[in-house]
């Protein structure tokens, strides 16, 4: 898509502040990438024309900065057209051991948004910000704020497109970023955000060589049934496409042409460890740190299920105002993903903390992971888990209650009970922790300041 116009300035109003609903996901793409980490690496190619690629007689321009596409060089294009276009092109070959360093920075912030993230290539990535929702986390501000930490923290320019679906997301943060104006760079928005209103105002303009997964190749099938833009699709038969390009193809075009992408975040099954941490606006003591947990479980058990993941270590980390930190973990004998298993355990380690006043951020991780399907098969070993009849399940139920509530004595006996009381029962389907049961089931109700407090990192 070319970056020279503007036809979507119309579209969205400063006034804009999209629920999680209506921008639900959201994607990030760095700006120049390649050519931005070799300006931070070396500063003495700042403020000049410089590509990233092979500098031969083949080569070819993989990345290239903003200086450089002043005068219409592109990623993509012989390295011999582009010093012809700018004689005085610096190309230098790419270092991607530092590429891949970046990379691993920018996927821990965006981590910190959320777990539930999808990397594409080295600089980009999909998020899905449902999970955000007991958090009270609005979209708009989620994104300033990312762009906010790359910039501050990795000195990386973005993009970032909140929309709907992937299609619209990505689309949006293309129009997010810098573009060139009769040979100047022009800052872009930095945010757009698709509302679904205007969805079809935007496909109305696009050629469709802008969608994804259109390359050159297709786009000159796709002219060959005389569709070059978005709409073109709608009027085209899609048996007749899929002659040309394919029937998956064919049905993901005409479903791009009417908004639909039915396209998932897909988060990486690979990582150690999963969690979810948040500074206060305000510190947090008793009840609201409490509560707050609750919050940080829901989005670490959504994003543990969506990879279909269980964990047997829960941990939970504090720092306190005078910016001491003390961190709490405890290993079941079996995987948890539900958010009221993970609210339990996540609320008796709260409740473990020394009482050192208030304490400005919360984190709750998850780690030593087992595949769901692994976790089933163990339990069944274990007798927990014979069949689906009512009976069973509540009876593996009664068993998981059981084996979470000793996990939960052992949270009191290792760490004693510090400075948070406990805020209430479970959720009505979670499992409960009835604490009337049992002589002291969460251990000595008053205690004070924990003596087997160990960290303090
Ligand atoms: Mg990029």
């Amino acid at each position: 898509m070319s970056r020279t116009g503007r036809p979507f300035d119309t579209l969205n109003s400063i006034s804009d502040d999209p629920s999680l609903n209506d921008a639900p996901i959201l994607h990030v793409d760095l700006d120049a990438f390649f050519a931005s980490v070799e300006m931070l690496d070396d500063s003495t190619l700042r403020g000049r024309p410089l590509a990233v690629g092979g500098s031969g007689e083949r080569g070819v321009v993989a990345s290239v900065n903003y200086e450089a596409r002043r005068y219409g060089i592109h990623s993509g294009m012989s390295s011999v057209v582009a010093r012809r276009r700018c004689p005085d092109l610096v190309i230098v070959p790419g270092h991607f051991d530092r590429y891949e360093a970046y990379s691993r920075d920018f996927h821990a912030v965006v981590n910190d948004l959320t777990p539930s993230f999808e990397p594409l290539g080295l600089d980009e990535v999909f998020a899905d910000l449902r999970g955000l929702a007991r958090l009270h986390v609005r979209p708009l501000a989620a994104a300033r704020d990312l762009r906010e930490r790359l910039r501050d923290e990795l000195h990386l320019e973005s993009g970032v497109g909140l929309a709907r679906n992937k299609l619209f997301a990505k689309l949006a943060s293309r129009r997010a970023k810098p573009y060139i104006e009769r040979g100047e760079v022009r800052d872009g928005p930095g945010v757009v955000w698709v509302s679904p209103a205007r969805e079809a105002e935007w496909l109305e303009q696009l050629p469709v060589r802008a969608l994804w997964g259109v390359g050159p190749a297709t786009e000159s099938k796709l002219a060959q049934v005389g569709v070059r833009a978005v709409r073109d699709l709608r009027d085209v038969d899609e048996r007749v496409l899929a002659r040309y390009v394919g029937s998956s193809m064919a049905s993901t075009l005409v479903g791009f042409s009417r908004g639909e992408d039915p396209r998932g975040v897909v988060v990486e099954r690979t990582a150690k460890s999963l969690g979810h941490d948040q500074t206060f606006a305000r510190s947090l003591t008793g009840e609201d740190l409490v509560r707050a947990v609750g919050h940080h479980a829901g989005v670490v058990s959504r994003a543990l299920r969506e990879r279909d993941l269980v964990a047997r270590t829960i941990s939970l980390m504090v720092r306190y105002d005078d910016l001491t930190s003390v961190t709490r973990s405890q290993t079941l004998a079996f995987g948890i993903d539900d958010v009221a298993a993970m609210t339990a355990l996540g609320e008796a380690l709260v409740q473990s903390i020394p009482s050192r006043g208030a304490v400005r951020l919360l984190g709750l991780y998850a780690s030593s992971f087992t595949p769901r399907e692994a976790n089933e098969v163990q339990l069944r070993f274990a007798g927990l888990d014979e069949g689906s009849s009512p009976v069973e399940e509540g009876r593996r139920r009664q068993v998981g209650h059981e084996a979470l509530r000793d996990a939960i004595d052992d949270v009191r006996a290792k760490f004693g009970v510090g400075a948070v009381a406990l805020a209430s029962e479970l959720g009505p389907d979670g499992l409960r922790v009835d604490r009337q049961r049992g002589s002291e089931p969460f251990g000595p109700r008053s205690g004070g300041e924990s003596s087997s407090d160990s960290s303090g990192r």
